[in-house]
């Protein structure tokens, strides 16, 4: 008993009083309105100082440490090194900035720790979720039978993609030799992890050519298969992207979805970087025929401008996406039976998870649709205006923005264009106001540019502009 009362004092420590959250409630939110209210100015890219040794010199230890020191240590450790994905002026990679009612959203669903794995633990939270699935999936023509999960990002949600194709089309151990799987060379890198992980490293692998535009072409991809029919492989999964990362070009969905149909492949559309733009006019007509596909990655920390951590899968055959995923053990039999809603842990490799979903409606209720819409709209006219501007200043273009990436490059009089691109975007880096990201493009050195935080606007584009104005004069 003695033992007991002198464990509990202890561990109600654990609790802080109301007064000492508010203590630390107030020291991290005045850190972090200091931060948005300085984020036009505080460089997207601070790439000299060296990652700061005060993680490694301050080991985890029995006793506390006091707020202003902890405090410190994050903003010098944190938020100092390196690149700033919160600022509008990242403008390489993916970016999408990380809308603020989201870590609101986060912080609710923490302080509650509301469960989103079972419908019969937490109904509101897995119907919730559900509905933004549901939201998606209609977004992009799918019938009210689909389901889906919220990942942490696109990565996993191609991941689970690519095993229910595996499952539903049976490819079991005595066939991966023989089965095919069509992409581009052009497909996100995790999706050829992702076929790796799943077991499937061993499958023929068919890269697709591609047109001017780094698109699949869809004749082709009709002949390999034919080709491959004859020669008795099992031609079973095709991905295509809605918005590559290397250029933002959109796969002709609607020809590829005929013809996955026809040969009834499985069809996965990769749409992490460029699925929102469904919200847009234009981005519907670009992604017009997502709908004849089987299955979806997209992610709301990217074209819906979220912070990192939230991805989602969309499968159109429930039951397809469930026996890949689900299990049932004898210490969840209290659960079963509650079939009203299907639930994520069914779905998903997760069992206990973060409650995803509350980050992704808190914004969209608070701030409804019209200023994404407007936002993503935005970002399709930047990057046509910085592919017309950036020719003006003599720069060689790679092909016309479908959505919001440009490819560009600069011909030097003299020397060697690869070597000076690569100066090119270290000097702009070097400066740090706005980030810039580079790739190789048929053996060239481009630079890229990606336009898709919410914070990004014109006079971001005209800083980046009047850089590369000023460091290739008398170039
Ligand atoms: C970012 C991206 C991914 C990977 O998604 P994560 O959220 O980073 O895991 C996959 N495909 C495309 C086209 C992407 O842009």
């Amino acid at each position: 008993m003695n033992e007991l009362e002198e464990l509990e004092r202890e561990a109600r420590k654990l609790e802080p009083t109301a007064n000492e959250r508010k203590t630390v409630r107030e020291g991290v939110v005045n850190y972090t309105e200091r931060f948005i209210n300085e984020i036009e100015t505080i460089p997207a890219f601070e790439g000299e100082r060296k990652a700061s040794e005060v993680f490694l010199n301050s080991p985890v230890s029995e006793e506390p440490m006091a707020l202003p020191q902890v405090l410190s240590m994050l903003e010098k450790g944190l938020d100092e090194p390196g690149l700033n994905p919160a600022s509008g002026g990242h403008l390489g990679y993916i970016p999408g900035g990380g809308i603020y009612y989201s870590a609101l959203g986060d912080y609710w669903a923490d302080i509650t720790n509301r469960y989103a794995g079972i419908f019969f633990a937490g109904p509101g939270a897995v119907r919730m979720e559900n509905m933004l699935i549901q939201w998606t999936a209609e977004l992009a023509g799918y019938p009210k039978t689909a389901v889906g999960n919220l990942t942490s990002g696109g990565s996993i949600a191609n991941l689970s993609a690519i095993v229910t194709a595996r499952d539903s089309k049976k490819i079991t151990s005595d066939k991966i030799k023989k089965a095919v799987i069509y992409l581009s060379a052009e497909v996100h890198h995790c999706v050829f992890k992702a076929i790796r992980i799943a077991g499937l490293g061993e499958c023929v692998v068919r890269h697709l050519p591609l047109d001017d535009c780094y698109r699949i072409k869809p004749q082709e991809l009709e002949s390999l298969i034919s080709a491959d029919k004859q020669q008795g492989l099992i031609p079973f999964l095709v991905v295509a992207s809605a918005g590559t990362t290397d250029t933002g070009s959109v796969d002709p969905l609607q020809a590829i979805g005929e013809i996955a149909a026809k040969h009834k492949l499985w069809f996965h559309v990769d749409a992490a970087y460029g699925g929102y733009f469904l919200l847009t006019e234009y981005g519907k007509k670009v992604l017009k025929g997502i709908e004849l596909s089987d299955s979806f990655a997209i992610d709301p920390h990217k074209s819906l401008f979220l912070p990192y951590g939230l991805g989602m899968l969309i499968v159109k055959d429930k039951e397809a996406l469930y026996n890949s995923h689900y299990y049932q053990a004898n210490y969840m039999q209290d659960t079963l039976g509650a079939n009203e809603e299907v639930s994520p842990a069914d779905l998903s490799p997760e069992l206990t998870k973060h409650f995803r979903g509350l980050r992704l409606w808190l914004p969209l209720k608070l701030l409804g649709l019209k200023p994404f819409r407007a936002a993503l709209n935005e970002k399709l006219l930047l990057a046509r205006y910085f592919y017309d501007e950036i020719q003006k200043l003599g720069f060689e273009v790679g092909p016309y923005p479908e959505l919001s990436v440009v490819t560009y490059r600069f011909i030097p009089k003299s020397g060697d264009a690869n070597a000076f691109n690569k100066w090119l975007m270290e000097g702009v880096q070097k400066d740090g106001r706005v980030f810039i990201s580079s790739t190789m493009l048929d053996g060239k050195f481009m630079l890229r540019l990606a336009v898709l935080s919410f914070r990004t606007h014109k006079s971001t584009i005209d800083i980046l502009l009047e850089q590369l104005r000023s460091l290739t004069m008398g170039k």
